[in-house]
Parts: structure tokens; sequence; C-alpha cells
């Protein structure tokens, strides 16, 4: 089932999320629906709090970038296959030089901003069973599990633009914020809200 986006403006979006329990209810459901509404926006990610969940959780398909033709092939390869659930997720490593990439957001329809980040991680998370894992990422990959881990802590890619490109998006922040947008799926405002 798709469902509502969550726009920028919404408190949702700036709290901490909560730790997801292994009993909590309809998670497949969820999960399912995370995909469906991430898919339907033409999304590589989603986090829960973007369709108004405050918990740790957020999906991740990176398929879209395998057709950057700028990329290496074996990089390609990885990104066509790397879809991922992250329950209750923690970056325990962040390492390497800080490179800069031009991101956007679900939440925050037609902004696109260089961000600067650490190209490699070490995550541990649980996938949709439950499991406990380890794994390291690298690059795209790493980039798109720190968009979506930074909304899990109530940030957002925008708090991450500094100086000039802060002030100029300033007006199409507030836009968003009261409903000035037209994306192609469905989104909530929280000015709009009853
Ligand atoms: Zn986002």
């Amino acid at each position: 089932m798709i469902l509502p986006i969550v726009a920028y403006g919404d408190p949702v979006l700036r709290e901490v999320a909560e730790t997801v329990d292994a009993n909590y209810p309809l998670l497949k459901e969820l999960i399912q629906n995370m995909f469906d509404t991430m898919y339907n926006a033409y999304g590589v990610g989603l986090a829960a709090p973007q369709i108004g969940i405050s918990k740790r959780l957020f999906v991740i398909d990176a398929a879209p970038f395998a057709d950057d033709e700028a990329k290496s092939p074996e990089e390609r390869k990885y990104l066509s296959t790397f879809k991922r659930v992250f329950i209750n997720p923690q970056i325990v490593e962040e390492t390497g030089e800080l490179w800069e990439f031009n991101e956007g957001c679900l939440s925050i329809p037609d902004v696109r901003e260089n961000v600067w980040r650490h190209p490699d991680i070490t995550v541990t998370y649980q996938d949709e069973n439950f499991v406990l894992k380890t794994e390291h990422f690298t690059g795209l990959a790493a980039r798109v599990i720190q968009h979506e881990y930074d909304h899990i802590e109530g940030i957002l890619f925008t708090d991450r633009v500094t100086g000039l490109r802060k002030q100029l998006i300033k007006n199409k922040l507030e836009n968003i914020r009261i409903g000035k947008t037209r994306p192609e799926y469905r989104m909530r405002y929280a000015k709009l809200k009853k």
C-alpha cells in the first residue's frame, strides 16, 4: 500500500525515533508499505518517520543508481542488488576523506544540494527477521544509509548545507512547509493537518 510521504515542516521529521522491538505489530506489512511508497516516488531510501512513524527503521533499494554509466561495472553491479531493511541500526564507524554528493529527499521535493559525508561506514543493524548483522558499506551505498540514518535521528540533509546555499534554499523549504509543492506522489503537510 502506498502511503503519503510526510513533508518538510512536520515535527515527526525532527524526533529522535524509538527502538523497534520484535513484537512490533504488523512489521512485515509496514516494511512492504515502505517499499511500495518509496518505489512509487522513485526514491532509493525511505525512513519510517517519513511516513509519520517515529521508529528506528528504514528501507533502501539503490538499484536506480546502477544505471549511472559513470560508475565502474563493479559498483554498478553492487548497487543493482543493494536492497536492505535496516532495523535499529547503529553507525559504529565512519572513516575516509569527506566527499561531496548531490542529495535529495522525498520529504523535501525539488531541493537538491551537495552534502559532505565520509565514504566508509560500519553499521550494526537487525534485518527484517531481527537477525543482528554487522556490515561495511562504501561510496553511494554508505551515503544512502547515512542519509536515512539521519532521518531516524531527526536530522535532514538540508541541515548539513552551509553558508550561502543554506540561505538560497530557505524560501523553497518554507514553500514545502506550507504545502506549495506538487510532487508526483502524495504528500502530507503538517500545516494542512487537522
Ligand atoms: Zn530523506
